[in-house]
């Protein structure tokens, strides 16, 4: 693939799976697809022209009015943080119906990008275009032996090929043979949206991107708690957002102030229950922000297990302040399983930097594993006269800092 012949492309074909089975409202997903290449192509140079046919979409590329070229990586890069595209495969594209044309470009094809070698390739014909004077099976046959006069060390193999020489008679011709693998997925937008808890963590980042490649776009909210926790930890988060934005798609990040209530809790609850009821506002809080904007649940990076506040019982603990649905995208994920997402998608460097997080201030040596919910709900209870002043004055501190716009 690095040492493939771009110069010859400018145009791309995007395949896309899931979203070719959903019966009558296909075209939402394809123009929600279409409308994310448009949006991503308008942040680099060239001009582009998406271009939707039955089952198909390509795009097309060109230097834009001011003389600037694009670049191939750089379209290829930006394609491949689009949920919903399956398959980037650089195309060419001639307006002809003529056999003998075909002939030459399927030459002229196989010359530029491998040239001599002594590979087995197959020729693979689809015939969207039901007047082309000879049927698919004969039009590969014909081009396979004209690929092969032209450079006899290529062998044939239907079975077992090591390049598919791709031949598409539709409105026009098209030939590829090369497939760039995209992220999958659905389009960000086509599934409602979700409220995330993020954290500076690992976890939380890779939650984010999960469940956005199945078509739910972000909103992200951050609890901080200054002076505990510093300018940098905020910072952190931020970036994080705009890390994963590259795939989610614009996020409104709400900064919380939560110190206040975490001294509350702090002050008057028992030490071994602190993290479980924190959690339980962040829950709250999160909740109240997600019905003001529109979400249709929230998102977290929790996964069954991994500390005191996940075991299945805390879970429940959580769980049971919101009516809203809580997606937990690495319910079952090992540790090392998120790790490795987090370093395919670029937060894992700057996850791991060392600065304190809100939860880590204030926990206590042994905390509850096995919450009773009557217990945690009584204690919440000592903090019933201030608790709604204080829910009322963190939402006065909402933040909300637009990310990927
Ligand atoms: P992460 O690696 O994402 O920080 P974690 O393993 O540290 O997760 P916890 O600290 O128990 O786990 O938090 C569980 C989840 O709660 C996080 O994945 C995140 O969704 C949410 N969360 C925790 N702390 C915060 C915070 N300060 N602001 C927003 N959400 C948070
Ligand atoms: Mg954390």
């Amino acid at each position: 693939m690095t040492n493939m012949n771009k110069q010859i492309f400018n145009t791309f074909l995007i395949k896309y799976a899931e979203i070719g089975i959903k019966g009558n409202n296909r075209y939402l997903f394809e123009d929600a697809l279409v409308a994310h290449i448009n949006a991503a192509m308008k942040t680099i140079p060239g001009k582009f022209l998406t271009r939707k046919t039955p089952g198909r979409i390509y795009l097309e590329c060109s230097e834009d009015k001011n003389g600037a070229a694009f670049d191939f990586d750089e379209v290829v890069e930006k394609l491949k943080h689009i949920f919903g595209i399956v398959y980037i495969c650089p195309v060419i594209v001639y307006p002809t119906e003529d056999q003998e044309v075909l002939r030459e470009q399927a030459v002229k094809y196989w010359g530029d990008m491998y040239g001599k070698t002594d590979k087995i390739f197959k020729v693979v014909c689809r015939r969207g275009n039901k007047g082309y004077p000879l049927d698919s099976m004969e039009v590969a046959a014909d081009l396979g032996e004209a690929i092969l006069d032209a450079f006899p060390d290529l062998k044939v193999d239907v079975r077992k090929p090591d390049i598919f020489l791709n031949v598409e008679l539709r409105d026009k011709t098209y030939i590829y043979s090369e497939s760039i693998t995209g992220p999958g997925g659905m389009p960000v937008g086509t599934n409602g949206k979700g409220m995330l808890l993020l954290s500076g963590g690992i976890d939380s980042p890779v939650a984010g991107y999960m469940i956005s490649k199945r078509g739910v776009s972000l909103d992200a909210v951050y609890f901080n708690a200054p002076p505990y926790t510093s300018e940098r930890a905020r910072q952190k988060v931020v970036d994080l957002a705009k890390i994963i934005s590259a795939y989610t798609g614009p996020i409104n990040l709400h900064v919380i102030n939560f110190t206040d209530i975490q001294l509350a809790i702090y002050e008057n609850c028992p030490h071994d229950e602190l993290t479980i009821i924190m959690r339980r506002y962040m829950m709250r809080i999160a909740e109240h922000l997600a019905y003001e904007n529109g979400c249709h649940g929230l998102v977290t990076g929790e996964s069954v297990g991994q500390v005191a506040s996940q075991t299945f019982a805390s879970l429940v603990s959580t769980n049971e302040v919101c009516t809203l649905p809580v997606l937990r995208p690495l319910i079952a994920f090992d540790k090392q399983e998120i790790v490795e997402i987090s370093e395919k998608i670029g937060t894992y460097e700057t996850s791991i930097l060392p600065y304190e997080d809100c939860c880590t201030i204030f926990v206590a040596k042994h905390p509850v594993t096995n919450p009773s919910r009557l217990v945690i709900q009584k204690h919440e209870h000592k903090l019933d006269d201030i608790i709604d002043d204080l829910l009322a004055k963190a939402y006065e501190t909402d933040e909300i800092i637009e990310i990927g716009k």
